[in-house]
């Protein structure tokens, strides 16, 4: 299918790695011109080589930490005028709830719930003035079915999807529509280091923590970073433009939800 954005620009948070990277992918498989941001400047210097050769787009890369004011002000001055922007950042630490005090809260809300905000309200007045324009938020199932060891992330992610609740409405009228995408366990770094958690808890293997995940789910495996990004890249698409606010959960049906 074409998409119908070749020729679009698009900013992907956090896309070194991951399902961040995924995204980036299936948008210059699109035809779209990146700006790509990592802490690290190694893999992603790489992967914007990559997409650069495999796809024949500009890539440009950011490093910096974009849950930062400097690093949002970085991005965001390379980003201007951007028809496409895919929030992301990485996710915060599992734990008890009691193990989290207030600077703990203001460190997840920072990272998932602010930092995606502030890049909204900088870019959402280019892609209105255009009368066209996408986002796509990368938060978590857990805004759908909140996991007892994330609280954090709970906590921070349900505070960024009532803020696109009213804003994706607020701004459909100008043809940018704003979504959210949720995804279930995808097999990435963040994905390992929360099975390293489990198996250490319970004295098993990663092997098997990650066994013992997957029986879980209906389709018996992870998602791919693959599977993620052409989600993200038909979000973006002309073709979905009458999709609106809406909470889209990747996960191989493990949240059993009629809504
Ligand atoms: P990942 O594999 O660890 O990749 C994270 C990517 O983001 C890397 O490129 C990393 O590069 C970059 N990054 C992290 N923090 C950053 C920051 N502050 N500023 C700029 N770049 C940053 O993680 P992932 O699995 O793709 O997860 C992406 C998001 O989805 C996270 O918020 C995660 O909690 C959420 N999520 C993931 C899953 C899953 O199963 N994978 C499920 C639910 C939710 P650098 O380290 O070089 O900065």
């Amino acid at each position: 299918m074409d998409l119908g954005i070749q020729g679009k620009r698009a900013l992907v948070c956090a896309s070194s790695k991951g399902l961040g990277l995924g995204c980036a992918e299936a948008l210059a498989e699109a035809g779209v011109d990146l700006v790509m941001n990592a802490r690290g400047s190694d893999a992603l210097e790489a992967e914007a080589a990559r997409l650069r050769s495999e796809h024949g787009v500009e890539v440009q890369a950011v490093v910096c930490d974009v849950t930062t004011a400097e690093g949002q002000a970085q991005v965001i001055e390379s980003a201007q005028g951007v028809d496409i922007l895919v929030t992301n950042a990485g996710g915060p630490p599992p734990g008890l709830w009691s193990d989290w005090d207030r600077d703990d809260f203001i460190e997840a809300l920072d990272a998932n719930m602010l930092t995606p905000i502030a890049f909204m309200k900088a870019l959402l007045p280019g892609m209105i003035d255009k009368g066209w324009g996408r986002v796509v938020n990368i938060t978590s199932q857990s805004v759908r079915a909140p996991i007892p060891a994330l609280g954090l992330s709970n906590a921070a992610r349900t505070g960024l999807t009532g803020y696109v609740a009213g804003t994706s409405r607020q701004v459909a009228p100008f043809g940018v529509n704003i979504n959210n995408l949720l995804p279930g366990i995808h097999a990435t770094d963040r994905a390992d280091s929360l099975d390293g958690s489990v198996a250490a808890q319970q004295g098993i293997s990663i092997d098997q923590a990650r066994a013992n995940r997957a029986a879980t789910i209906p389709a018996r495996r992870y998602g791919t970073r693959q599977e993620f990004g052409a989600a993200c890249a038909f979000l973006c698409s002309k073709q979905a433009g009458f999709i609106v606010g809406q909470n889209i959960l990747l996960d191989g049906g493990a949240g059993n939800m009629t809504m």
